[in-house]
């Protein structure tokens, strides 16, 4: 849509408000109500460019950050718009190259049982490790491996590896792989997470995956069926990040989980909080009522772990007691344990 003349931009924003409420507007199509969302993405004359076809070229690089900001909006562009698709391009290529050129690595945090003190279990986290840029942490770039689609080539390699590495430990202990939400909105998760247990011929009762709430919400029957898919090999499947997203005593009751992990923030606010405690406690009752270990994440204070003890919590693991490490270090620390004594025990 051209807009001429004195186009301030106000009176651009006023239109584009109006043009969102229309088509907003619920459409009754076969008694069910349809609601389209509108994305906008504006380039200005002169300010911005002057010829038409560069205009349409930078209004389609604000469209695109319209989408990806969260669509049903518009956004006027700006010179740094371009700069950051082409970021995010290189960003996009070296990822690709990294798959190829083998620069992920894992590293292992383990879980601990509250009441034994012991080792449970422990959590595979990626690492990229650049030529260039050094390490880089997976918030930096699983989220444009989800944009793109890597994330399922990513997830391969995750399960592969982590099965393969955890054959090598002296004990055969459970370890947890991180599930992208994505992958339940994509066909061919289950047969990767077939494909690495046969070709590894690790033992799936010691898998399980750990999949955020909002995995289940795309499509709760579909994720359900997936759900119960994986757990029929014998894996066991955790809600990560518990409490952040849109968690409900229906949830637990519609998903087959085995355990939930009790988000960071929640602990960040024990034992001092009064809220942060409740919260907590109630999410430990919620675990016992639904037969569900509970593991609290982040514990960096021996305040926070005394007051999960004292809360009946069942596992923990944070900072305090052990951060992720190489997986030569995780295996040296498991063989460590002086012989007939439990494999792993944190110190009082
Ligand atoms: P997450 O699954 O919630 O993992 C816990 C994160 O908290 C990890 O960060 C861990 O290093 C960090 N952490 C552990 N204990 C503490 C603590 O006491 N204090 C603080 N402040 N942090 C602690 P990391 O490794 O940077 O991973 C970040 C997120 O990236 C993970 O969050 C997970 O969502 C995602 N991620 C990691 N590895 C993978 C993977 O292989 N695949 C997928 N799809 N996502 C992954
Ligand atoms: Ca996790
Ligand atoms: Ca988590």
């Amino acid at each position: 849509m051209i807009v001429a003349e004195h186009a301030t931009t106000p009176l651009i924003a006023e239109l584009c408000a109006r043009l969102l409420g229309e088509t907003g507007r619920p459409i009754r199509i076969d008694g069910h109500d349809i609601v389209v969302s509108a994305s906008m993405g504006i380039a200005r004359a002169p300010q911005d460019a002057c010829d038409a076809s560069e205009l349409l070229r930078l209004s389609d690089i604000a469209l695109y950050r319209a989408k990806n900001a969260g669509r049903n909006r518009w956004v006027f562009y700006r010179p740094e718009m371009a700069e950051q698709i082409v970021q995010r391009r290189e960003m996009e290529r070296s990822l690709r190259e990294a798959l190829k050129q083998q620069q992920f690595q894992l590293v292992w945090q383990p879980r601990f049982h509250l009441k034994s003190r012991q080792i449970v279990a422990a959590e595979a986290l990626i690492r990229w490790q650049h030529p260039s840029l050094g390490t880089i942490m997976p918030d930096q770039f699983i989220p444009l491996a989800e944009e793109t689609g890597l994330i399922d080539h990513i997830s391969q390699w995750v399960l592969h590896t982590a099965c393969a590495e955890a054959l090598a430990w002296p004990q055969p202990l459970a370890f947890s792989v991180n599930i992208s939400a994505q992958e339940f909105h994509t066909d061919g998760l289950l047969d990767r997470v077939k494909a690495a247990i046969s070709a590894t011929g690790m033992d799936p009762l010691r898998l399980e995956l750990e999949v955020t709430e909002s995995a289940a919400l795309w499509s709760p029957p579909e994720s359900q069926a997936l759900m119960y898919q994986l757990k029929a090999l014998g894996i066991r499947l955790l809600v990560d990040d518990f409490g952040t997203g849109y968690s409900s005593l229906n949830y637990l009751r519609t998903f087959p989980f085995d355990g939930i992990k009790l988000d960071r923030s929640f602990i960040t606010g024990l034992p001092d909080t009064g809220n942060a405690s409740l919260i907590v406690e109630n999410i430990i009752g919620l675990g016992k009522a639904f037969s569900l270990s509970v593991t609290a994440e982040g514990v960096e204070t021996h305040a926070q772990l005394d007051k999960l003890t004292a809360l009946r919590c069942d596992e923990a693991q944070g900072y305090l007691i052990a951060k992720p490490m190489s997986q030569a270090r995780f295996i040296r620390q498991l063989s460590e344990a002086p012989s007939g004594e439990p494999a792993w025990q944190y110190p009082l």
